[in-house]
């Protein structure tokens, strides 16, 4: 079995993280720009940030066997931040290098009019640079949140047949479905999607564009999620190919959009001191 988690906070986890996934049939990932937790204080925080994710962490993947890209933004609790929407001017210089694969993760998180101009405005650099758009829909307020996000897309230059609209639920995806944009599912250990009502929700409206991630970082998440619904599928009556379509293939149609995607990782290391020297910097 193949995995594509296409979305996962790889900075936030371990390297026993990397070595469980890769055991666990996870060959790619794409890792979003989003909010570290502690609020940053100038826009060079999100430089050397948005540095790790192209230099540091696909090294650090690459060294467990799975291919690592990013997509890069302006996250939207941040977008509050006065100290950080200068971050918005230098996206573009991000943008061009090959191994971001989206504009992302923007969207609404309080729906402030802040968030809708920094929306907006990434929406419409996702656009200029041919990038399809990771759009995170609100914790609170799903519905209306999933509508308005609708709304700017639409007004905005990007097709939403090029967004990827996430963190949806039994209440939301019948409207992201209808609207045609792709449909994301991040499958938590207690709260949002569990692997059963993903299940259920593949049941009832197919498979079709539908993208299951485990979006992992530095809270309570589980990065073989990703695997557990893949199982859960298969116990459920689902095929081999229906996994496979749902856990590989959606996202790279996805992803693909960028003409970007570079899929040949190595083979993982041993775990060698050599390896582990290589990813101490020699220390
Ligand atoms: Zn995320």
């Amino acid at each position: 079995m193949r995995i594509f988690d296409p979305h996962i906070h790889m900075t936030s986890r371990t390297t026993d993280d990397y070595q469980a996934m890769y055991a666990s049939g996870v060959r790619a990932l794409v890792e979003p720009a989003f909010w570290l937790g502690q609020p940053r204080t100038s826009p060079a925080s999100f430089y050397d940030y948005f540095d790790a994710l192209l230099g540091w962490e696909p090294f650090r993947a690459a060294q467990y066997g799975i291919a690592h890209h990013c997509t890069i933004a302006l996250n939207p609790k941040e977008a509050n931040d006065p100290r950080c929407t200068p971050v918005l001017d230098a996206l573009p210089r991000y943008l061009v290098k090959d191994n971001v694969v989206a504009v992302g993760e923007i969207g609404y998180d309080s729906m402030t009019p802040a968030e809708d101009t920094a929306l907006a405005a990434q929406l419409q650099l996702a656009a200029d640079h041919e990038l399809p758009a990771l759009v995170h829909t609100p914790h609170r307020d799903k519905l209306a949140g999933l509508r308005r996000t609708l709304d700017v897309v639409e007004e905005s230059a990007l097709s939403v047949e090029h967004v990827l609209v996430d963190h949806l639920n039994e209440t939301t995806v019948k409207e992201a479905k209808d609207a045609g944009s792709w449909l994301g599912f991040s499958v938590y250990p207690d709260t949002k999607m569990d692997e059963d009502r993903m299940v259920e929700i593949l049941r009832t409206y197919g498979p079709e564009k539908v993208l299951v991630n485990s979006a992992a970082d530095w809270g309570r998440s589980d990065p073989l999620k990703t695997r557990k619904v893949a199982d859960a599928m298969l116990a459920a009556g689902f095929t081999d190919d229906d996994v496979d379509r749902v856990l590989w293939r959606n996202p790279v149609d996805f992803y693909g959009i960028s003409g970007r995607l570079q899929l040949d990782a190595p083979a993982p290391r041993e775990a060698t001191h050599e390896g582990n020297s290589i990813l101490r910097g020699g220390a």
